[in-house]
Protein backbone atom coordinates (compact mmCIF):
# COMPACT_ATOMS: atom_id res chain seq x y z
CA UNK A 1 0.00 0.00 0.00
CA UNK A 2 1.32 3.27 -0.91
CA UNK A 3 0.75 6.64 0.71
CA UNK A 4 1.75 9.95 0.84
CA UNK A 5 0.74 12.57 3.74
CA UNK A 6 0.99 16.42 1.91
CA UNK A 7 1.41 19.70 2.51
CA UNK A 8 2.15 18.96 6.11
CA UNK A 9 4.23 20.57 9.19
CA UNK A 10 6.74 17.83 9.19
CA UNK A 11 8.35 17.04 12.64
CA UNK A 12 11.68 15.28 11.60
CA UNK A 13 14.70 14.60 13.46
CA UNK A 14 17.42 17.69 13.82
CA UNK A 15 21.11 17.16 15.49
CA UNK A 16 21.38 19.81 17.78
CA UNK A 17 17.66 20.13 19.06
CA UNK A 18 16.59 16.82 18.31
CA UNK A 19 13.62 17.44 16.52
CA UNK A 20 12.65 20.55 13.64
CA UNK A 21 9.81 21.38 11.53
CA UNK A 22 10.15 21.06 7.91
CA UNK A 23 7.14 21.65 5.45
CA UNK A 24 6.44 18.74 2.80
CA UNK A 25 5.57 15.76 1.93
CA UNK A 26 6.03 12.22 3.35
CA UNK A 27 6.14 9.48 1.29
CA UNK A 28 4.88 5.16 2.52
CA UNK A 29 5.38 1.84 0.90
CA UNK A 30 4.36 -1.32 2.49
CA UNK A 31 4.64 -0.24 5.80
CA UNK A 32 7.81 2.02 5.53
CA UNK A 33 8.82 5.69 5.36
CA UNK A 34 10.51 6.01 1.94
CA UNK A 35 10.59 10.16 1.14
CA UNK A 36 10.40 12.81 3.67
CA UNK A 37 10.51 16.20 1.89
CA UNK A 38 13.62 15.58 -0.28
CA UNK A 39 15.28 13.36 1.58
CA UNK A 40 15.10 9.29 -0.09
CA UNK A 41 13.45 7.97 -2.90
CA UNK A 42 10.11 6.77 -3.94
CA UNK A 43 9.87 3.72 -6.66
CA UNK A 44 9.10 4.34 -9.84
CA UNK A 45 5.61 2.44 -9.45
CA UNK A 46 4.87 4.63 -6.33
CA UNK A 47 1.04 5.02 -6.87
CA UNK A 48 -0.32 6.38 -3.52
CA UNK A 49 -3.30 7.43 -1.81
CA UNK A 50 -2.98 11.05 -0.96
CA UNK A 51 -3.89 13.01 2.08
CA UNK A 52 -4.02 16.65 2.71
CA UNK A 53 -1.98 17.48 5.69
CA UNK A 54 -2.19 21.16 5.08
CA UNK A 55 -2.66 23.03 7.97
CA UNK A 56 -1.56 20.29 9.98
CA UNK A 57 1.63 18.97 11.94
CA UNK A 58 2.51 15.13 10.57
CA UNK A 59 4.62 13.06 13.31
CA UNK A 60 6.14 9.73 14.63
CA UNK A 61 3.14 7.92 16.58
CA UNK A 62 3.68 8.09 20.51
CA UNK A 63 4.47 5.57 22.59
CA UNK A 64 3.28 4.21 25.36
CA UNK A 65 6.02 2.49 27.23
CA UNK A 66 3.64 1.12 29.92
CA UNK A 67 0.54 -0.15 30.44
CA UNK A 68 -2.14 -2.79 31.54
CA UNK A 69 -4.60 -2.06 29.06
CA UNK A 70 -7.21 -4.86 30.13
CA UNK A 71 -7.64 -2.08 33.92
CA UNK A 72 -9.60 0.14 31.42
CA UNK A 73 -12.29 -1.53 33.46
CA UNK A 74 -11.25 -0.63 36.39
CA UNK A 75 -11.04 3.03 35.38
CA UNK A 76 -12.11 5.17 38.46
CA UNK A 77 -13.01 1.86 40.30
CA UNK A 78 -10.35 3.16 43.56
CA UNK A 79 -8.92 6.14 43.17
CA UNK A 80 -7.30 7.75 46.37
CA UNK A 81 -5.08 5.21 48.02
CA UNK A 82 -1.38 4.41 48.33
CA UNK A 83 -0.25 1.77 46.40
CA UNK A 84 0.14 -1.10 48.42
CA UNK A 85 -3.39 -0.29 49.70
CA UNK A 86 -4.82 0.18 46.57
CA UNK A 87 -3.46 -2.99 44.94
CA UNK A 88 -4.73 -5.15 47.98
CA UNK A 89 -7.61 -3.92 48.92
CA UNK A 90 -9.20 -3.31 45.52
CA UNK A 91 -6.85 -3.82 42.29
CA UNK A 92 -6.12 -7.76 43.15
CA UNK A 93 -9.91 -8.81 44.42
CA UNK A 94 -10.93 -7.43 41.08
CA UNK A 95 -8.77 -8.90 38.98
CA UNK A 96 -9.21 -12.37 40.25
CA UNK A 97 -12.11 -12.31 38.29
CA UNK A 98 -10.86 -11.38 35.09
CA UNK A 99 -11.52 -13.43 31.82
CA UNK A 100 -10.35 -14.15 28.71
CA UNK A 101 -13.66 -12.06 27.47
CA UNK A 102 -12.90 -8.95 30.25
CA UNK A 103 -9.82 -8.90 29.08
CA UNK A 104 -10.37 -8.77 24.83
CA UNK A 105 -12.98 -5.83 25.65
CA UNK A 106 -11.08 -3.76 28.27
CA UNK A 107 -7.97 -4.01 25.73
CA UNK A 108 -10.21 -3.07 23.15
CA UNK A 109 -11.66 0.19 24.77
CA UNK A 110 -7.93 1.19 25.84
CA UNK A 111 -6.46 0.07 22.35
CA UNK A 112 -9.53 2.53 21.00
CA UNK A 113 -8.91 5.32 23.49
CA UNK A 114 -4.95 5.32 22.98
CA UNK A 115 -5.11 5.47 19.00
CA UNK A 116 -7.63 8.05 18.43
CA UNK A 117 -5.09 9.94 21.03
CA UNK A 118 -2.02 9.42 18.23
CA UNK A 119 -0.37 6.23 20.16
CA UNK A 120 0.84 3.63 17.83
CA UNK A 121 2.63 1.50 19.69
CA UNK A 122 2.15 0.27 23.48
CA UNK A 123 3.54 -1.78 25.56
CA UNK A 124 2.21 -4.07 28.60
CA UNK A 125 1.78 -6.28 31.25
CA UNK A 126 -1.00 -8.30 32.19
CA UNK A 127 -3.53 -11.51 31.54
CA UNK A 128 -5.06 -13.60 28.92
CA UNK A 129 -2.26 -12.45 26.85
CA UNK A 130 -3.76 -14.18 23.59
CA UNK A 131 -6.95 -12.20 23.94
CA UNK A 132 -4.73 -8.25 24.55
CA UNK A 133 -2.96 -9.44 21.34
CA UNK A 134 -5.34 -10.62 19.49
CA UNK A 135 -7.93 -7.45 19.99
CA UNK A 136 -4.61 -5.52 19.56
CA UNK A 137 -3.98 -7.37 15.92
CA UNK A 138 -7.38 -6.63 14.97
CA UNK A 139 -7.55 -2.75 15.79
CA UNK A 140 -4.32 -2.05 13.90
CA UNK A 141 -2.30 -1.66 16.69
CA UNK A 142 1.87 -2.18 17.33
CA UNK A 143 2.44 -3.68 21.18
CA UNK A 144 5.05 -5.36 23.57
CA UNK A 145 2.68 -7.75 25.71
CA UNK A 146 3.63 -9.82 28.72
CA UNK A 147 2.08 -11.87 30.81
CA UNK A 148 2.07 -10.66 34.50
CA UNK A 149 4.46 -12.80 36.51
CA UNK A 150 3.88 -12.92 40.26
CA UNK A 151 6.87 -15.36 41.71
CA UNK A 152 5.00 -16.16 44.56
CA UNK A 153 1.46 -17.08 43.56
CA UNK A 154 -0.25 -20.52 43.11
CA UNK A 155 0.41 -21.33 38.83
CA UNK A 156 4.01 -19.05 38.52
CA UNK A 157 6.03 -22.21 37.17
CA UNK A 158 2.67 -22.65 34.81
CA UNK A 159 2.59 -18.83 34.05
CA UNK A 160 6.46 -19.63 33.14
CA UNK A 161 5.37 -22.06 30.44
CA UNK A 162 2.62 -20.01 28.96
CA UNK A 163 4.63 -17.04 28.61
CA UNK A 164 7.12 -19.23 26.20
CA UNK A 165 3.91 -20.79 24.50
CA UNK A 166 3.02 -17.04 23.68
CA UNK A 167 6.73 -15.86 22.70
CA UNK A 168 6.60 -19.17 20.20
CA UNK A 169 2.79 -18.27 18.96
CA UNK A 170 2.80 -14.94 17.92
CA UNK A 171 6.65 -14.65 16.75
CA UNK A 172 5.69 -15.55 13.33
CA UNK A 173 4.11 -12.45 12.44
CA UNK A 174 6.24 -11.28 9.08
CA UNK A 175 5.07 -7.78 10.10
CA UNK A 176 6.36 -7.75 13.37
CA UNK A 177 3.69 -5.85 14.87
CA UNK A 178 3.29 -8.05 18.43
CA UNK A 179 6.28 -9.02 20.37
CA UNK A 180 6.08 -11.19 23.22
CA UNK A 181 7.96 -9.99 26.79
CA UNK A 182 8.92 -11.99 30.22
CA UNK A 183 6.59 -10.00 32.90
CA UNK A 184 7.98 -10.16 36.19
CA UNK A 185 5.54 -7.90 38.37
CA UNK A 186 8.06 -6.37 40.20
CA UNK A 187 10.80 -7.63 42.96
CA UNK A 188 8.71 -7.61 45.82
CA UNK A 189 6.83 -9.88 44.30
CA UNK A 190 9.18 -11.94 42.84
CA UNK A 191 12.03 -13.93 44.87
CA UNK A 192 15.44 -13.93 43.32
CA UNK A 193 15.55 -17.66 42.53
CA UNK A 194 11.77 -16.60 40.23
CA UNK A 195 14.29 -13.76 38.72
CA UNK A 196 17.13 -16.03 38.25
CA UNK A 197 14.66 -18.49 36.34
CA UNK A 198 12.57 -15.41 34.64
CA UNK A 199 16.28 -14.35 33.21
CA UNK A 200 17.30 -17.57 32.17
CA UNK A 201 14.23 -18.58 30.02
CA UNK A 202 14.37 -14.98 28.39
CA UNK A 203 17.91 -15.79 27.66
CA UNK A 204 16.68 -18.67 26.03
CA UNK A 205 14.09 -17.33 24.01
CA UNK A 206 15.19 -14.34 22.60
CA UNK A 207 12.72 -11.72 24.83
CA UNK A 208 13.06 -8.81 26.96
CA UNK A 209 11.87 -7.87 29.84
CA UNK A 210 8.97 -5.85 31.33
CA UNK A 211 9.17 -5.06 34.66
CA UNK A 212 7.99 -2.59 37.62
CA UNK A 213 11.22 -1.27 39.33
CA UNK A 214 11.74 1.24 42.03
CA UNK A 215 8.18 2.71 42.30
CA UNK A 216 7.91 3.80 45.44
CA UNK A 217 10.27 4.02 49.09
CA UNK A 218 8.60 1.58 50.76
CA UNK A 219 10.36 -1.03 47.88
CA UNK A 220 13.37 0.41 48.51
CA UNK A 221 13.35 -0.12 52.06
CA UNK A 222 11.92 -3.93 51.58
CA UNK A 223 14.35 -4.58 49.14
CA UNK A 224 17.47 -3.39 51.12
CA UNK A 225 15.76 -4.68 53.96
CA UNK A 226 15.70 -8.69 52.57
CA UNK A 227 19.19 -8.45 50.15
CA UNK A 228 21.09 -5.24 51.04
CA UNK A 229 20.65 -3.74 47.85
CA UNK A 230 18.77 -0.85 45.84
CA UNK A 231 15.93 -2.62 43.46
CA UNK A 232 17.79 -1.60 40.27
CA UNK A 233 21.17 -3.06 42.01
CA UNK A 234 19.71 -6.13 42.75
CA UNK A 235 17.82 -7.17 39.15
CA UNK A 236 21.10 -6.16 38.01
CA UNK A 237 23.11 -8.29 40.12
CA UNK A 238 20.87 -10.98 39.00
CA UNK A 239 21.43 -10.32 35.74
CA UNK A 240 17.99 -9.12 34.39
CA UNK A 241 19.55 -5.80 33.42
CA UNK A 242 21.73 -7.55 30.29
CA UNK A 243 18.36 -8.56 28.46
CA UNK A 244 17.35 -6.62 25.86
CA UNK A 245 15.10 -4.40 25.85
CA UNK A 246 14.35 -4.40 29.27
CA UNK A 247 11.90 -2.07 30.48
CA UNK A 248 11.66 -0.83 33.73
CA UNK A 249 8.75 0.91 34.81
CA UNK A 250 8.53 4.02 37.10
CA UNK A 251 12.14 4.13 38.62
CA UNK A 252 10.86 7.12 40.93
CA UNK A 253 13.50 5.97 43.83
CA UNK A 254 16.88 5.74 42.42
CA UNK A 255 19.93 7.24 43.20
CA UNK A 256 23.07 8.23 41.04
CA UNK A 257 24.72 5.14 41.22
CA UNK A 258 21.36 3.24 39.65
CA UNK A 259 21.24 6.01 36.96
CA UNK A 260 24.59 4.87 35.66
CA UNK A 261 23.60 1.18 35.35
CA UNK A 262 20.32 2.15 33.97
CA UNK A 263 22.15 3.88 30.73
CA UNK A 264 25.14 1.66 30.41
CA UNK A 265 22.61 -1.08 30.47
CA UNK A 266 20.37 0.57 28.04
CA UNK A 267 17.26 -0.13 30.10
CA UNK A 268 14.30 1.26 28.53
CA UNK A 269 12.45 3.29 31.56
CA UNK A 270 8.88 4.06 31.08
CA UNK A 271 8.45 7.27 32.83
CA UNK A 272 4.70 7.22 34.68
CA UNK A 273 4.41 10.99 36.00
CA UNK A 274 0.61 11.03 36.33
CA UNK A 275 0.46 7.41 37.97
CA UNK A 276 3.44 8.32 40.30
CA UNK A 277 1.85 11.28 41.54
CA UNK A 278 -1.55 10.17 41.62
CA UNK A 279 -0.53 7.17 43.85
CA UNK A 280 1.46 9.08 45.87
CA UNK A 281 4.71 7.53 45.29
CA UNK A 282 6.97 10.57 44.52
CA UNK A 283 8.98 11.97 41.85
CA UNK A 284 10.92 10.45 39.12
CA UNK A 285 14.56 12.27 38.77
CA UNK A 286 13.68 12.20 34.78
CA UNK A 287 15.67 15.31 34.14
CA UNK A 288 18.55 13.53 35.49
CA UNK A 289 17.83 10.00 33.91
CA UNK A 290 17.81 11.75 30.52
CA UNK A 291 20.87 14.07 30.69
CA UNK A 292 22.57 10.82 31.78
CA UNK A 293 21.57 9.12 28.77
CA UNK A 294 18.92 6.76 29.79
CA UNK A 295 16.83 5.42 27.07
CA UNK A 296 12.94 6.69 28.76
CA UNK A 297 9.87 6.78 27.12
CA UNK A 298 6.23 7.91 28.64
CA UNK A 299 3.60 5.64 29.89
CA UNK A 300 0.20 5.98 31.61
CA UNK A 301 -0.17 2.60 33.15
CA UNK A 302 -3.09 1.24 33.80
CA UNK A 303 -6.08 3.19 33.30
CA UNK A 304 -7.05 2.53 37.15
CA UNK A 305 -3.90 4.32 38.60
CA UNK A 306 -4.27 7.06 35.87
CA UNK A 307 -7.67 7.97 34.95
CA UNK A 308 -6.41 8.28 31.31
CA UNK A 309 -4.03 7.09 28.83
CA UNK A 310 -3.09 9.87 27.20
CA UNK A 311 0.67 10.49 26.33
CA UNK A 312 0.18 14.14 25.55
CA UNK A 313 -0.76 14.76 29.39
CA UNK A 314 2.07 12.21 30.43
CA UNK A 315 4.54 14.40 28.52
CA UNK A 316 3.48 18.02 29.92
CA UNK A 317 2.57 16.20 33.61
CA UNK A 318 6.22 14.70 33.25
CA UNK A 319 7.69 17.97 32.09
CA UNK A 320 6.40 20.41 34.33
CA UNK A 321 6.76 19.12 37.34
CA UNK A 322 10.50 18.86 36.91
CA UNK A 323 10.68 22.13 35.94
CA UNK A 324 8.66 23.44 38.96
CA UNK A 325 10.92 21.20 41.32
CA UNK A 326 14.40 22.06 40.01
CA UNK A 327 13.13 25.52 39.72
CA UNK A 328 14.62 25.32 36.41
CA UNK A 329 12.85 26.52 33.17
CA UNK A 330 15.16 25.73 30.75
CA UNK A 331 15.12 22.10 31.30
CA UNK A 332 13.39 19.18 29.64
CA UNK A 333 12.69 21.85 26.66
CA UNK A 334 9.80 20.90 23.76
CA UNK A 335 11.63 19.31 21.88
CA UNK A 336 13.46 17.05 24.18
CA UNK A 337 9.35 16.18 25.68
CA UNK A 338 8.31 15.42 22.09
CA UNK A 339 12.05 12.87 21.26
CA UNK A 340 10.79 11.20 24.68
CA UNK A 341 6.96 10.72 23.65
CA UNK A 342 8.03 9.28 19.97
CA UNK A 343 11.33 8.26 19.39
CA UNK A 344 12.50 7.91 23.32
CA UNK A 345 9.16 5.12 24.00
CA UNK A 346 10.00 3.45 20.77
CA UNK A 347 13.68 2.69 21.84
CA UNK A 348 12.67 2.46 25.33
CA UNK A 349 10.21 -0.75 23.81
CA UNK A 350 12.65 -1.87 21.67
CA UNK A 351 11.43 -0.97 18.35
CA UNK A 352 14.68 1.23 17.64
CA UNK A 353 13.47 1.20 13.90
CA UNK A 354 10.05 3.20 15.00
CA UNK A 355 9.45 6.83 16.48
CA UNK A 356 10.94 9.33 13.78
CA UNK A 357 10.18 10.38 10.26
CA UNK A 358 13.31 9.43 8.19
CA UNK A 359 13.13 7.11 5.25
CA UNK A 360 13.57 3.66 6.53
CA UNK A 361 11.47 3.94 9.45
CA UNK A 362 8.38 2.06 10.43
CA UNK A 363 5.61 4.23 9.18
CA UNK A 364 3.86 4.69 12.52
CA UNK A 365 2.96 8.12 11.59
CA UNK A 366 -0.04 10.69 12.99
CA UNK A 367 -1.66 13.66 11.64
CA UNK A 368 -2.21 16.34 14.50
CA UNK A 369 -4.77 19.44 13.45
CA UNK A 370 -3.26 23.23 14.19
CA UNK A 371 -6.75 24.64 13.59
CA UNK A 372 -7.82 24.43 16.95
CA UNK A 373 -8.47 27.80 19.33
CA UNK A 374 -5.64 26.27 21.33
CA UNK A 375 -3.41 25.49 19.15
CA UNK A 376 -3.64 29.25 17.43
CA UNK A 377 -1.03 31.05 16.34
CA UNK A 378 1.74 29.15 15.52
CA UNK A 379 4.77 30.61 16.59
CA UNK A 380 6.49 27.62 17.52
CA UNK A 381 4.97 24.21 16.08
CA UNK A 382 7.25 22.02 18.79
CA UNK A 383 6.08 24.18 21.22
CA UNK A 384 2.45 24.04 20.88
CA UNK A 385 2.69 20.20 19.96
CA UNK A 386 4.30 19.82 23.83
CA UNK A 387 2.19 22.29 25.74
CA UNK A 388 -1.12 22.75 24.18
CA UNK A 389 -2.15 19.55 21.93
CA UNK A 390 -4.23 16.75 23.29
CA UNK A 391 -6.26 13.86 21.67
CA UNK A 392 -8.70 15.77 20.46
CA UNK A 393 -6.45 17.12 18.19
CA UNK A 394 -5.17 14.33 16.53
CA UNK A 395 -6.74 13.24 13.51
CA UNK A 396 -5.14 10.53 11.70
CA UNK A 397 -3.45 7.43 12.72
CA UNK A 398 -1.11 5.40 10.32
CA UNK A 399 0.70 2.08 12.27
CA UNK A 400 2.92 0.24 9.94
CA UNK A 401 1.68 2.53 6.58
CA UNK A 402 -1.80 1.64 7.57
CA UNK A 403 -4.91 3.71 8.60
CA UNK A 404 -6.13 2.85 11.97
CA UNK A 405 -7.88 6.36 12.79
CA UNK A 406 -9.07 8.37 10.12
CA UNK A 407 -10.70 12.10 10.84
CA UNK A 408 -10.46 10.92 14.44
CA UNK A 409 -13.18 7.89 13.80
CA UNK A 410 -11.46 4.23 14.33
CA UNK A 411 -11.01 2.41 10.79
CA UNK A 412 -10.98 -1.17 11.86
CA UNK A 413 -13.44 -1.75 14.62
CA UNK A 414 -17.10 -0.53 15.97
CA UNK A 415 -16.88 2.15 18.57
CA UNK A 416 -20.01 1.85 19.72
CA UNK A 417 -19.67 -2.14 20.47
CA UNK A 418 -16.31 -1.65 21.78
CA UNK A 419 -17.69 1.05 24.10
CA UNK A 420 -20.85 -0.73 25.05
CA UNK A 421 -19.46 -4.24 25.91
CA UNK A 422 -16.51 -2.80 27.39
CA UNK A 423 -19.19 -0.97 30.08
CA UNK A 424 -21.35 -3.91 30.38
CA UNK A 425 -18.47 -6.29 31.40
CA UNK A 426 -17.18 -3.70 34.02
CA UNK A 427 -20.19 -4.02 35.40
CA UNK A 428 -20.47 -7.69 35.68
CA UNK A 429 -17.00 -7.42 37.10
CA UNK A 430 -18.21 -5.02 40.02
CA UNK A 431 -20.90 -6.75 40.51
CA UNK A 432 -18.63 -10.92 41.29
CA UNK A 433 -16.63 -8.32 43.48
CA UNK A 434 -20.18 -7.32 45.37
CA UNK A 435 -20.55 -11.17 45.96
CA UNK A 436 -17.28 -11.87 47.37
CA UNK A 437 -17.54 -9.24 50.02
CA UNK A 438 -21.09 -10.88 50.67
ZN1 LIG B 1 2.12 -0.71 36.08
Amino acid sequence: MDVQIEGGELIVPHSDRLLTVLRGDLSIRNGEIVRVGAEGEVPPDFSPERVDASGCAVMPGLVNAHCHAGMSLLRGYADDLPLMRWLAEEVWPAEAHLTAEHMYWGTALSVLEMLKGGITTYADMYFHVDQVARVTRDLGMRAVLSLGLIGEAPGAEEDLDRSAELAERWSDDPEDMIRIQLGPHAPYTCAPDYLERVAGLAEELGVGIHMHLAETRDEVRDMEGLYGKTPVQHVHDLGLTGLRPFIAAHCVHVTAGEIEILAEQEVGVAHCAISNQKLGSGIAPLAEMIGSGVRVGFGTDGACSTGSQEIWNEMRSGSLVQKGMHCDAEILPAAQMLYSATRGGARAVGFADAGQLVPGARADVIVVGLDSPHMTPQHDILSLLAYSAGREDVRDVYVQGRPAVRDGRLCRGDESEIRNRAAELAADLRKKVREDDG
